[in-house]
């Protein structure tokens, strides 16, 4: 198998120089366990996490050892009753062309309903995630005001025309002309805005234009000035479904931001709910996720772009790129033939 490993762990903003290609002989097929040739990887941003050695919801991946990751694959062999050779699955099998697996956590994936690339996105982690987020954490209402961060992306691109469905008011914020422009155009956003034109204290007025009567709901996924600027445009009782908080992964900006007891009074003088979530918590609601989204999917309701990168040996530039706003919808990476 061809694999990326984790050569080192990064210093703030992580480089190319902190992964490994290699190759390596896997062991033979076992009672239980699945062969499985990738087809497609899955890149998101929750792996700059697992590069560092510091506790969290997940553990590390250790020196040496194969990145993590999701992954859309072809079964080879199977000595596991659930799976049979030639379907489709998907699964953590890691940055590599084939793996080993015991099953556990991997789902078969039918190519009738959608292409087989959406496990990964619209109808994978990334667009449960902005189901949950949205419906459960953010407790949206129909005709309220949401303002989406990263809104082109795998998440709030789900997110954003969720909202709309729902007959929100949809504010997204995006980088970059071409991205808000694909957010009102393709998407159904009603404004975008584009943080690269913006300190924080302009992008709170901008959201004042675009959000007349206020923010109800924020779906949180990028910290930084983008969450100082909505927190001083939210609503009484308003919610934040806090699913991430990218600019700040890697360290960067992190002196410069709002003190704690300002965000603080906010939280307090808003009368605000604020609640963290982590997706592999709600899995059990996968069914329901499916059964409401993958329709809209079929009918064109919810629209997904993908940014695919050739070849597993590009990954690792492809993941530092979207971190820091290169990808252009759901990032990828073409490891093997469809
Ligand atoms: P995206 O496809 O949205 O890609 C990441 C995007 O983040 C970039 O394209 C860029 O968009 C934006 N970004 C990067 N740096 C900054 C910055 N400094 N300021 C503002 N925006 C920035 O990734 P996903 O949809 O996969 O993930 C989005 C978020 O959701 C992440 O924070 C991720 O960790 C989180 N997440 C959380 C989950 C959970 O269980 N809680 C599950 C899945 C995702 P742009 O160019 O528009 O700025």
């Amino acid at each position: 198998a061809t694999q990326i490993t984790l050569a080192s762990r990064p210093q703030g903003k992580p480089s190319t120089d902190n992964f490994k290609l290699q190759t390596a002989t896997l062991p033979a097929v076992q009672d239980g366990q699945i062969l499985v040739r990738v087809i497609c990887l899955s890149l998101d941003p929750y792996m700059r996490g697992r590069m560092d050695d510091a506790k969290s919801y997940a553990k590390p991946v250790e020196i040496g050892e194969v990145m993590e990751g999701g992954a859309v694959a072809e079964v080879m062999e199977s000595r596991n009753t659930d799976f049979k050779p030639g379907q489709i699955v998907v699964g953590a099998f890691g940055w590599t062309s084939h793996a080993i697996s015991d099953g556990e956590g991997v789902r078969v994936v039918d190519p009738e309903q959608a292409p087989i690339s959406t496990a990964l996105g619209v109808l994978g982690m990334p667009g449960i995630t902005a189901w949950v987020g949205l419906n459960d954490i953010g407790r949206a209402k129909d005709g309220e005001t949401i303002v989406v961060s990263a809104a082109t992306g795998a998440v709030g691109g789900v997110v954003g025309q969720l909202a709309k469905a729902r007959n929100m008011r949809v504010i997204g914020v995006a980088g970059g002309p071409e991205k808000c422009a694909f957010a009102v155009e393709e998407l159904g956003y009603d404004v975008c805005l584009d943080h690269h034109d913006h300190d924080a204290k302009s992008l709170s007025a901008a959201i004042k234009d675009a959000a007349p009567d206020g923010v109800d709901v924020y779906f949180e996924s990028v910290g930084g000035k983008t969450l100082e600027a909505v927190l001083t445009r939210m609503n009484t009782h308003g919610r934040i479904a806090l699913c991430g908080m990218i600019a700040w992964y890697s360290g960067q900006g992190v002196a410069d931001a709002q003190p704690l007891p300002a965000v603080w009074r906010n939280i307090l003088t808003r009368r605000l709910l604020v609640e963290g979530f982590i997706i592999f918590d709600h899995y059990h609601k996968f069914p329901d996720f499916v059964g409401q989204v993958a329709p809209m999917v079929a009918d064109g309701t919810v629209k997904f772009r993908e940014d695919v990168a050739e070849g597993l040996e590009n990954a690792p530039q492809a993941f530092l790129d979207m971190l820091s706003g290169g990808n252009f919808g759901k990032q990828l990476v073409r490891v093997g033939a469809d």
